[in-house]
């Protein structure tokens, strides 16, 4: 699992090594760039003498390994920042960091206080290349960066007169409002570029082409190159008459559990981007209804949930417990101390226990029962946007940002009345639900995610995993390679849907991760919307009233368009 953190000084050893693989990825990635990796650690430790703040931020994987960067400089008195490198590793496999890196850092400055994010990125004219063969490069990226509403500065002397003697193509200024409405003032980029050109490129503030480029700022507002490149797909509008209605649950409270400290993937702005992204669609909102203990002790254990509730209750707002003690030899013998006893419970070493992640996770629940009374009592289709997620815990454990198992906890009520078939795309395997009905015959776990060879949570999720005892049979694992596309995914979910069919449900709940596309920072699947709507289509032509409970997914792009996507085909799907 990736998350981001920053690297503020090199005081501690961690920061000594994390710096050191910055510096090392950077060369790697800008090899001619020349010895301004080794100046990264004077620039963090100088970092309050220039006049800006120099912002180092890095996704990091277990172990803490730094997996990809980004470096920003932020200009507090404007209130701009510039973005001046951002690579990932290229040895690694996992696609998507760069992206998830860039709406990070865009997040991290807009919280700083930043109304804008200037960049510098070589241009998509072939005739400013020097070598024609990096133009599908350099149009992908400002693709990319046109998702966001960051488009080129166009009518200025920044792009057409290139300082002279340089030996790289000469950049496009990029500008990023972060999402805010407001145009870009002449006078702000003025201040902006001088910064740029003086503290970033070590010019004379007084030298001509300084001010010669600050002055070629004449329109007010700054005027940005119109939309080049199209959306991967059109944003679909909804035709009239063939689409289902949803009922939408949307945890109540879920905002409360935002895990600062460690740059945590999970965060609450994935519920807003989600919600932005369905905007259109024929939904009508439910309220949650608040329930007691009674739905999570049904498929959790007792000890478990009791312990969870404890220790939470016990810690003071603001505080996090990370296990970090796995008693494992001796299971009988539980560590005395609460937070030692963590890891008692946890299958891993990035889930926080606090107040607010436990308030947050029985609102994730409630959110789940709601929605699953909803269908028991004849909806048709039902969306409940937990958060945080549920599909890892297991009857006694919990871990990989989940607490309970909002999903089971959903297929276990319908269970009472009828078969439930549980159907997981989400891009990791979903070893809770897995778990808790391993041993039953009456709901159907069926399991497509990347193989746990190389994808978390590494140690369940392999084909032969069928159930056991009564439940032999009626679990299904369809671990997949990494690069999975579209035409591949669907095959295979074609076949586990056969298997889903032979069942006759008379429910089915859908486990829906959006990490199994593109770009996402902890899956290496490349679905596009495209997929994520046949992926929809394809379920909603099982026929029987469905319940879609929200898992994984974390690039935010994703999260506005793959929901999105995913009711479209489903809620058009012939019932
Ligand atoms: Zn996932």
């Amino acid at each position: 699992m990736i998350r981001f953190g920053r690297i503020f000084d090199r005081v501690s050893d961690a920061d000594r090594r994390k710096t050191a693989e910055v510096q090392a990825i950077f060369r790697t990635a800008f090899p001619g760039e020349g010895d301004y990796a080794e100046r990264i650690p004077e620039l963090l430790e100088h970092r309050q003498e220039r006049g800006y703040e120099v912002v180092l931020l890095t996704a990091e994987e277990e172990g803490d390994h730094v997996i990809g960067f980004a470096f920003a400089h932020y200009y507090p008195s404007l209130q701009f920042a510039y973005l001046d490198f951002i690579a990932s590793d290229p040895d690694r496999r996992t696609l998507g960091i760069g992206g998830a890196l860039y709406e990070a850092a865009r997040e991290h400055l807009a919280r700083k206080g930043a109304r804008g994010l200037f960049m510098d990125v070589p241009p998509d004219d072939p005739a400013l290349l020097k070598d024609l063969l990096r133009l599908p490069v350099n149009q992908q990226r400002l693709k990319f960066y046109e998702q966001f509403g960051a488009f080129p500065v166009v009518g200025t002397g920044y792009e057409a007169t290139p300082p002279l003697g340089q030996t790289y193509d000469p950049p496009y200024l990029v500008y990023d409002p972060l999402g805010r409405q407001s145009p870009l003032r002449r006078a702000d980029a003025r201040k902006v570029v001088r910064e740029i050109l003086t503290k970033k490129l070590g010019w004379d503030a007084r030298d001509p082409y300084v001010t010669g480029v600050v002055r070629s700022f004449r329109d007010d507002p700054v005027r940005l190159r119109p939309p080049r490149y199209a959306p991967e797909e059109p944003a679909a509008t909804p035709a009239s008459g063939r689409l289902r209605h949803i009922k939408l649950v949307v945890s109540d409270h879920h905002a409360l559990h935002h895990v600062r400290e460690r740059g945590y993937v999970e965060r609450p702005v994935r519920v807003d981007a989600i919600l932005r992204g369905l905007s259109g669609l024929p939904l009508e909102r439910v309220p949650v209804r608040p329930f007691d203990e009674q739905p999570i002790r049904a498929v959790h254990d007792d000890d478990f949930v009791t312990y969870l509730a404890t220790v939470c209750e016990g810690l003071e707002p603001g505080k996090a417990v990370y296990p970090y003690v796995f008693p494992v030899r001796r299971p009988e013998q539980k560590p005395r101390d609460m937070a030692t006893r963590a890891g008692y419970y946890c299958i891993d070493t990035f889930t926080p226990l606090s107040k607010s992640a436990y308030a947050a996770a029985r609102a994730a629940v409630d959110c789940a029962a709601t929605a699953a009374d909803l269908v028991s009592q004849g909806e048709q289709l039902v969306y409940a946007i937990c958060r945080p997620p549920g599909h890892h815990a297991e009857r006694r454990v919990y871990g990989g940002f989940c607490y309970f198992n909002n999903a089971a906890i959903a297929a276990h009520r319908l269970s009472a009345r009828g078969r439930v078939a549980l159907v997981d795309i989400d891009f990791h395997h979903g070893n809770g639900s897995q778990d808790i009905f391993y041993h039953r015959d009456d709901v159907l776990v069926v399991s497509l995610h990347g193989h746990p060879n190389y994808a978390y949570p590494y140690f369940s999720g392999f084909e032969d995993e069928r159930g056991h005892g009564a439940g032999l049979g009626f679990n299904r694992n369809y671990p997949l390679p990494e690069g999975v596309g579209d035409a591949q995914y669907m095959e295979v979910l074609e076949q586990a849907l056969l298997e889903v069919r032979g069942f006759r449900p008379s429910w089915l709940v859908v486990s829906l991760g959006v990490d199994v596309m593109r770009g996402d920072p902890t899956g290496s699947f490349i679905l596009t919307t495209r997929g994520m709507r046949h992926i929809g289509r394809a379920l909603g032509r099982v026929g029987v009233p469905t319940l879609v409970i929200q898992e994984g997914g974390y690039s935010l792009r994703n999260l506005a368009r793959g929901p999105r996507a995913f009711f479209l085909g489903l809620s058009r799907a012939w019932f």
